[in-house]
């Protein structure tokens, strides 16, 4: 059975609205290597606590959800297709609130 819930998190962005920094090669495995580090460009935080915190608590909410049987996915989501593959974005801006996007 396919993963219930994949998240393709991944990539570092400054949070300074005019600084273009961006690091997409960064892996998410190593989001606590840039866990409050100044921005190289502008000295901007990179990765806040608050984000990394949400960051943190995807991965674990995913976990959970991809550890459950089929049984209980279908009691959890009721008459949902399974089949149906849902794709979101989630924009984090270093203020700790996640916005998802379809
Ligand atoms: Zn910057």
């Amino acid at each position: 059975m396919e993963q219930a819930l994949q998240f393709n998190i991944g990539g570092i962005k400054c949070d300074n609205d005019t600084c273009d920094y961006r690091d997409d090669s960064v892996k998410v495995e190593d989001y606590d290597k840039w866990l409050n580090k100044p921005c190289p460009k502008c000295s901007t935080n990179l990765l806040t606590e608050a984000d990394y915190n949400n960051v943190q608590m995807l991965l674990q909410t995913a976990q959970m959800i991809n550890s459950l049987t089929s049984e209980q996915l279908e009691a959890l989501t009721g008459n949902i297709d399974n089949d149906e593959i849902v794709q979101m974005s989630i924009e984090m801006n270093g203020t700790g609130k996640m916005e998802f996007k379809h």
